[in-house]
């Protein structure tokens, strides 16, 4: 499915104020929360939807970025699998309370009838399914001969790791977590309320394990219960030759853990290639630029070329004119995902001796006066068309 517009989604223009986005929000939320359309199989995508767009719309920071790049902004969550934001737990009433989280899930629906009604609806609950981790974003700084050939960099991830002394089960060492007896391990419960919209049947989270199903009584001291530790380590990370300068490298599954059995995120690098002394490319082929004296280029002569590996002998053809573009197939760069190679374009430039001296200026006049007019076709030919163009 087609991201949509923030905008579009709350149903408003572009530029509507703080208190239209919020106006907007409250209504859809009543409209569109999934206890209330429980008939509705895309409830929960819509539902979220609009916290994402409510998320990014109602923080002036997250709105000004949307407003200038859209989704490509650099704040965005979005894009390719980004899980964006809308978790959210509201104060109880008031119009401030909203907290623009970095989970995906949704609120409990008596959360938001707690802030429209001021609360008494009792509980905190939140949404108790699976939440699948964050993508991790890094960048790196590689060399061109690096891009073009491949290469390997140890980078440092800060990332939550499973607590190594509870194994993520958050339990004290020697103790484990009991099921809740509340919800008996569901981690959810079933509540009947009297709202202003009717009788409303509500799965919400299970208060006493805060929705995880488990109860733990003894807590591991060392993640404080959480299962999980804020952990750097290095990681040697494969970049694949023939990658350009702004491209992402994404590791499947390295970015944050997910919760209740969610899917770990993506950890995505991105790539920036320090520009090269005589190389420019374009997608896989080199252009690079080589003087060459006046004479070599009259009479012809083997010049050495660079090369991403080491300088290779070409063969300049008598008489080659400044500028001329050789053409070295195959000593380009590696193609990203494939066998082939990009080519090299090599322009020749002819230089102009300058300091001469007497003697060797003498040999130039000697030589200059020694021509018939048939060596310069192109002076020749200009001149001609001179003559004619004027009547010379
Ligand atoms: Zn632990
Ligand atoms: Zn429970």
């Amino acid at each position: 499915m087609a991201k949509r517009d923030y905008y579009e989604v709350l149903g408003l223009k572009k530029g509507a104020t703080e208190d239209e986005i919020k106006k907007a929000y409250r209504q859809l939320a009543k409209k569109l929360h999934p206890d209330l359309n429980p008939d509705d199989p895309n409830a929960g995508e819509k539902f979220k939807e609009l916290n994402e767009a409510y998320g990014v719309l109602s923080d002036p920071q997250k709105k000004a970025a949307y407003d200038q790049y859209g989704f490509d902004g650099p704040s965005m969550g979005g894009g390719a699998g980004g899980s964006g934001f809308g978790g959210f737990g509201f104060g109880g009433g008031g119009t401030s309370g909203f907290g623009g989280g970095g989970t995906s899930g949704f609120g409990g629906f008596d959360d938001i009838l707690n802030s429209f009604f001021g609360g008494g609806m009792g509980g905190s609950a939140r949404y108790s399914g699976p939440i699948d981790g964050d993508d991790l974003q890094m960048q790196i700084t590689i060399t061109f001969e690096e891009a073009a050939k491949g290469c390997e960099k140890e980078i440092n991830v800060v990332r939550d790791e499973e607590c190594a002394e509870c194994g993520g089960t958050g339990a004290k060492k020697g103790t484990s977590p009991t099921t809740c007896p509340t919800c008996k391990g569901t981690g959810q419960v079933r509540v009947t309320q009297n709202t202003p919209f009717g009788r409303i049947q509500n799965v919400r989270a299970c208060d006493a394990c805060r929705g995880t199903g488990k109860i733990i009584k003894e807590p591991c001291p060392r993640c404080n219960g959480r299962g999980r530790l804020r952990t750097s380590k290095k990681r040697t990370i494969r970049v694949p030759a023939g990658i350009d300068n702004g491209q992402i490298i994404t590791v499947r599954g390295q970015g944050e853990l997910g919760e209740r059995g969610g899917q770990p995120g993506d950890l995505q690098i991105f790539v920036t290639v320090r520009p090269h002394r005589y190389f420019t490319r374009k997608g896989y082929d080199l252009y690079c630029e080589v003087p060459v004296t006046f004479s070599q280029a009259a009479l012809g002569a083997q010049i050495d070329v660079p090369t991403l590996d080491k300088p290779v002998k070409y063969d300049v053809p008598e008489g080659t004119q400044p500028g001329t573009t050789f053409r070295i197939r195959g000593q380009g760069v590696q193609q990203l995902r494939g066998s082939g190679k990009g080519d090299l374009f090599v322009k020749v430039n002819v230089e102009v001796p300058k300091k001469l001296t007497e003697k060797q200026k003498d040999l130039l006049r000697q030589f200059d006066s020694s021509m018939t007019g048939r060596e310069y076709e192109q002076k020749k030919s200009f001149f001609d068309r001179m003559k004619d163009a004027f009547g010379g």
